[in-house]
């Protein structure tokens, strides 16, 4: 199965996907603490149930991930990722993952989900984002082309830009 976390990779570079599945470089993850605020911020928002650290697996879109915390109000169900950025604009990886966090919350509650929330941890601020259809199927497609980075252990093909300068790679790339 790939992992959520494998997609944003993905976005931010295919050959970050070769280096981490195919090579197994490993990725140091900084430890957030977001807990308190993040549950105070979502009391407000809602009145339901809220389940922190989700693990959940998705047979039909083949990937697995932890939601940082999924909203469950009636029968309704939304995700929530927590993000510690400087930017404080929407990146397409950002709708991706959250995406993938709705398809995985669907498979396996088995609601239809078209909104979730990212909450940015250094402004305190919890930005609903919409969720549609074709955002569920450009995921099937990326998860698509993750795979086949590891199914033919190619390094692929990319122009080096400006992100190379932050990245944890450029010293083996
Ligand atoms: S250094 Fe640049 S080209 Fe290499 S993996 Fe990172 S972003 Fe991609």
């Amino acid at each position: 199965m790939i992992d959520v976390s494998d997609l944003i990779q993905y976005l931010y570079c295919p050959r970050k996907v070769y280096f981490i599945k195919v090579m197994g470089i490993k990725l140091k993850k900084p430890k957030m603490e977001f807990g308190k605020e993040l549950h105070d911020k979502l009391r407000i928002k809602c009145d339901g149930d809220i389940i922190y650290n989700l693990y959940l697996e998705s047979e039909s879109y083949g990937i697995r991930g932890v939601v940082d915390a999924v909203i469950k109000e009636n029968d309704n169900y939304y995700p929530v990722d927590a993000k510690f950025t400087r930017f404080n604009k929407l990146f397409y990886s950002w709708k991706m993952q959250l995406t993938a966090y709705a398809v995985l919350i669907e498979e396996n509650f088995d609601v239809t989900i078209r909104k979730g929330y990212i909450y940015f941890i250094d402004e305190k601020k919890l930005e609903e984002i919409e969720i549609a259809p074709e955002d569920k199927k450009a995921l099937r497609e990326i998860v698509k082309k993750v795979e086949t980075i590891i199914n033919e252990e190619k390094i692929p093909n990319v122009e080096k830009s400006r992100k190379c300068e932050y990245c944890e790679m450029k010293k083996l790339c």
